[in-house]
């Protein structure tokens, strides 16, 4: 829910979600178009569909608990390295780094004053952590970054600015041309990901045909065409209707 979605966003429906899936086998059994609708607001839908379909794996082959293991966690639907390191690091303290937008930043600049790949990011954060608690000092970097570390950032205030090597050393800001550090976002209003949000709330009160055809008529057909087709291709909208897929 946090990826691209502000924590102030996610702290009400995070609280919502988990008091009525408390469990994998909870969200592994309720209908697709609930899941959908309680993950109203948090963007990417594709995302909770995804979630979804990782629970029923989790309750059909892990005994109803997430794995421990990376390996496991990287195969379940929708999660990649971030995501499982995070879940790896931060539930179990498995000894992995935490590699994100905000972590990508402190490493390019404090650590290596250069920009960094991707793969040097994560071999320069597992160099960095070596045997600390890795829970600790995932959370350490990714406050640093997020606190002062920003894309502009905070020198003045830092913890560690005099360890810091840009800092110490000057130089171009390593960080915009490291390969972790995300670009900005486009503009949420007016963009596809909004029509596309728009469409999943509309179907949730099953309109008919031409009850969705007026709801739409000032989105420009091909825009709408194109949107319930990304829609239907990640399984999220039945385009016989057009209707909510129900998994
Ligand atoms: S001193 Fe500045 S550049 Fe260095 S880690 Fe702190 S905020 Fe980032």
């Amino acid at each position: 829910m946090l990826q691209q979605t502000s924590t102030a966003r996610v702290l009400g429906p995070w609280r919502a979600f988990l008091a009525a899936y408390p469990t994998p086998s909870d969200l592994a059994a309720a209908p697709l178009d609930e899941v959908l609708a309680r993950w109203r607001g948090l963007g990417y839908p594709r995302r909770a569909r995804a979630l979804r379909e990782a629970a029923i794996l989790m309750r059909d082959s892990h005994g109803g608990r997430v794995p421990r293991e990376r390996d496991d966690l990287l195969a379940l639907p929708g999660v990649g390295e971030y995501t499982a390191n995070a879940v790896a690091s931060f539930a179990f303290g498995q000894p992995v780094t935490v590699l994100d937008t905000n972590v990508g930043r402190v490493l390019a600049r404090a650590v290596a004053n250069s920009p960094l790949t991707r793969a040097a990011a994560r071999a320069l954060g597992d160099k960095v952590r070596a045997t600390q608690p890795s829970a600790a000092f995932n959370q350490s970097l990714l406050d640093l970054g997020a606190q002062f570390c920003r894309a502009t950032p905070r020198c003045n205030d830092c913890p560690v600015a005099a360890a810091c090597r840009w800092h110490r050393e000057g130089g171009p800001d390593p960080a915009p041309t490291s390969a972790a550090v995300s670009r900005p976002q486009a503009a949420y209003a007016g963009s596809d990901r909004q029509l596309r949000g728009r469409i999943l709330a509309r179907l949730e009160s099953r309109p008919t045909p031409t009850e969705f055809a007026a709801h739409f008529a000032d989105v420009e057909p091909a825009r709408l065409e194109s949107a319930l087709g990304s829609l239907a291709r990640d399984g999220l909208v039945d385009r016989a209707g057009p209707r909510l897929a129900t998994g």
